[in-house]
């Protein structure tokens, strides 16, 4: 029985993290998420399960989330904003909207091919941070019109 519910649940439950139902309720919602998305928009999807839960209280869980590598978090406009999504371990790049601050997901990663010409010949590259702008669809009708 409880193994099944973990499987239908799509993840495991952090090691070392107690379980609380708050934090049950945030991850879940990371789990069900489309999209990152900013904490605001979080609590906001945890009280449509009928248990709400403070926004500094989603702050402190998604902190603890991160140190346990579940969760992600990424700054976009300049850090602006902060969003945060589930660690699948595949990293994605994002478009944002500078209207509406609306993301938009990308499907391929322009560094995939891609050899940095580095000074420093030894250099290990780990990772690469990338930030596309501009104008969404819902946005770039309303501005021509
Ligand atoms: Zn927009
Ligand atoms: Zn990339």
């Amino acid at each position: 029985m409880i193994e099944r519910d973990a499987a239908e649940r799509g993840s495991e439950w952090p090691d070392g993290m107690k379980k609380t139902k708050q934090r049950e309720a945030v991850l879940a919602v990371l789990e069900r998420a489309e999209k990152p998305l900013c904490a605001a928009d979080i609590r906001a999807r945890t009280e449509t399960d009928g248990s709400l839960v403070r926004l500094s209280t989603v702050y402190r869980i998604l902190e603890i989330l991160i140190k346990k590598g579940v969760a992600v978090k990424l700054s976009i406009l300049g850090g602006e904003t902060t969003v945060y999504e589930l660690n699948r371990f595949r990293h994605r790049h994002y478009a944002v909207c500078v209207s509406c601050r609306k993301i938009v997901s990308m499907d391929n990663c322009p560094m995939e091919r891609f050899v940095p010409k580095l000074e420093d010949g030894d250099f290990r590259v780990m990772g690469h941070n990338l930030e596309i702008y501009g104008s969404c669809k819902d946005c770039d009708t309303a501005g021509s019109r």
